[in-house]
């Protein structure tokens, strides 16, 4: 290790708390220092390239060195820096954004409030919900139907929404009245069922849910259109529009949680659009930016926004909100990123070197470790496991763990989550790229074996 980049481990390992992290494991091995980026590579400190095979955190469509992204940003730090949006303040990037995504979004999801994550973003999302059913003189429909496996998030509520036991566990999660439903994994919770067998029993059990708790407790339902965290979880056929039909029938809203899917990460603008449902509320952030800012957005239909709009009325204001909600920096990035991905075809690209990743990625089935390989657009996840019993192969999330260090040892980022390596690269990737990626993949697999 260089001198410079040493001291900065030493410190690192010294000072930092990192999320997500053994924080005992990193005192002792210390961090990667990633310096740069180019296009979908990044390098770290050793000067050695990776391809980043997930996009940073599932979330940069245009690549790690968009020049645009920084002109957008120099030119806004000149023009405005800061300013915020309380009390009937606002300035042109964020008026525009909010214009933009009500215009790209389906159905009538045309009222947006920016907040700086994907975690407060639910937080807010409940919060709105909570409020919008106090107004509307229904206090008691307060809980949350979500999945095991699900992922929106860390902060409280959020963080109770999540579906996964490390989110949970010490964590004293969940805070809020949720009820986690069965993942919708037809290779590894199908019971010998067929995939529309496997739709018909998970629509039976929310039904069933909803009618045990009672409809008018229950005030919406949220979910990935796929799962992104939990493992990369596509839907069985006829799942969304069925849990649509449920949510109409029993007055429950539906949450799309498109912080992952959301700008063509499925080859469709919306994840919801590739599943056929229109959503009372959608969540958005990561690629809404590729990332370079902090942001994210909730948009809300007409007949949403009224009745919290009306209950601020009677209150006098809403209150709710983040000293750096609809940030001009923010926002100014994401319409130019938003502009790069409409004239550059990158939904159209995703949809294309989707189709080609995939493609490449089924050949990982012949490797004896893996399970299962899923995935849609340009998400995939590769599953430890036996295949015909769809059960782990020696304690949870250890293979998947190596294959993760020797991809990283091959040039390429992916990352594990418990049992299943996860892909999610940048939308600007080719045919070469995808090419290499598989390549480096395979050879980690290959070694794992
Ligand atoms: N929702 C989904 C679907 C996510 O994947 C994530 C983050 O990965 C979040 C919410 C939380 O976003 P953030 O990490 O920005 O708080």
């Amino acid at each position: 290790m260089n001198k410079i980049s040493n001291s900065l481990a030493i410190s690192d390992q010294a000072h930092s708390i990192h999320p997500y992290t053994n924080m005992r494991a990193h005192e002792r091995d210390g961090p990667m220092i990633i310096t740069h980026g180019k296009g979908v590579h990044v390098y770290d400190s050793e000067g050695r390239e990776y391809i980043e095979g997930l996009g940073g955190l599932w979330s940069v469509a245009v690549g790690f060195s968009e020049p645009r992204l920084r002109e957008a940003a120099m030119r806004q730090m000149d023009a405005l820096p800061y300013y915020h949006s309380f009390a009937h303040k606002a300035h042109e990037p964020s008026i525009k954004l909010a214009e933009k995504l009500a215009h790209m979004s389906p159905g009538d999801l045309n009222r947006v409030f920016f907040t700086n994550s994907g975690s407060e973003a639910n937080d807010t999302v409940v919060k709105m919900v909570w409020f919008m059913n106090n107004a509307l003189g229904r206090p008691e429909k307060k809980k949350f139907l979500a999945r095991l496996k699900g992922y929106h998030g860390i902060t409280v509520a959020a963080g109770s929404l999540t579906g996964l036991p490390a989110n949970h566990k010490d964590f004293d999660l969940p805070a809020i009245p949720v009820t986690h439903l069965t993942c919708p994994h037809h290779w590894k919770n199908g019971q010998g069922e067929s995939e529309a067998e496997f739709t018909a029993r998970l629509l039976k059990e929310t039904e069933d849910t909803i009618l045990a708790e009672g409809p008018e407790t229950i005030a919406a339902f949220i979910g990935e259109p796929v799962m992104g965290a939990g493992g990369v979880i596509t839907p069985p056929e006829g799942y969304w529009p069925g849990i649509a039909a449920l949510c109409k029938k029993y007055d429950i809203l539906l949450v799309a949680d498109e912080v992952i899917n959301g700008f063509g990460r499925l080859g469709t603008t919306f994840g919801c659009q590739r599943y056929d449902f229109t959503p009372d509320i959608m969540v958005v952030s990561k690629q809404l930016t590729s990332s370079y800012m902090p942001l994210a957005a909730i948009m809300v239909s007409e007949q949403v926004y009224d009745a919290i709009a009306d209950n601020t009325e009677k209150l006098g204001t809403f209150g709710h909100g983040y000293t750096a909600s609809g940030h001009p920096v923010a926002t100014a990035v994401a319409l130019e990123n938003l502009a790069i991905i409409e004239e550059r075809d990158l939904i159209g690209n995703a949809a294309r070197m989707g189709e080609l990743m995939q493609t490449q990625l089924k050949a990982l089935e012949g490797n004896p470790i893996v399970g299962e390989v899923r995935g849609v657009g340009l998400i995939a996840g590769i599953e430890v496991g036996k295949k015909d019993t769809a059960e782990a192969i020696g304690p949870m999330g250890v293979l998947a763990k190596s294959v993760y260090m020797n991809a990283q040892e091959e040039g390429l980022i992916c990352r594990n989550v418990y049992d299943t390596v996860a892909l999610c690269p940048p939308l600007i990737v080719t045919e070469d790229d995808i090419t290499q990626m598989v390549e480096r993949l395979t050879r980690a697999f290959d070694r794992t074996a």
